[in-house]
């Protein structure tokens, strides 16, 4: 049996920092824009309100990756669902909303299941766009967990979709990222997206 400790990954830092009196000011500006008066007493608070609630949805909980050696030699899937996905659509900075289901083959090591819903939320946390999100959480977890297969489906509701436009009220897009044995063998993808979507 391995005798390799669990291994601690700092993760990367978010990209770019908030620089909040510049935000408010721009914000305030925006309102202006629009024709409304930022001096009012009912918007007098909100550039502050606008840059902290942005903030909040562009920063990750930081957090370190523990792995363990697969000691067990686990070798069938592990699956997480509905982990909680919210971003910031880049094209109309709306958010949108959903679930994840992620997914890896074990190789010589295993990751804490907590850590999943953390990795979803590093790359949540930006402007994004669906497809983009899925590939990054599939990309990450092959680099730093080598497995012998990762699969991770999105399914989000966005607001842009359904509160503008063409009004899809209750649409909800669904991506999928397949690395590996996920995305090479036909029976471990059926079996990947069976527990994956099943009820
Ligand atoms: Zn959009």
């Amino acid at each position: 049996m391995s005798a390799a400790p669990a291994t601690r990954l700092r993760v990367a830092e978010p990209q770019g920092r908030i620089d909040v009196p510049a935000a408010e000011r721009a914000i305030a500006d925006l309102l202006v824009a629009l024709g409304r008066d930022p001096d009012s007493p009912h918007l007098a608070d909100t550039p502050r309100r606008v840059t902290s609630a942005y903030a909040e949805l562009l920063t990750p909980t930081d957090f370190n990756l523990t792995t363990f050696p697969n000691d067990e030699e686990y070798d069938e899937l592990v699956v997480a669902r509905n982990l909680p996905v919210r971003s910031l659509c880049e094209h109309h900075l709306l958010p949108f909303s959903g679930v994840a289901h992620v997914a890896y083959l074990p190789g010589d090591r295993i990751l804490g299941l907590s850590k999943l819903a953390r990795v979803v939320d590093l790359f949540a946390c930006d402007l994004q766009v669906q497809e983009r999100l899925t590939q990054q959480v599939a990309t990450w977890l092959d680099d730093h967990l080598t497995p012998r297969g990762v699969g991770v489906v999105i399914e989000a509701e966005h607001l842009c979709m359904t509160m503008r436009g063409v009004q899809a009220t209750g649409s909800v897009t669904r991506t999928s990222a397949l690395r590996g044995r996920l995305r090479d063998d036909l029976a471990s993808r059926q079996e990947f997206f069976t527990l994956a979507l099943g009820s």
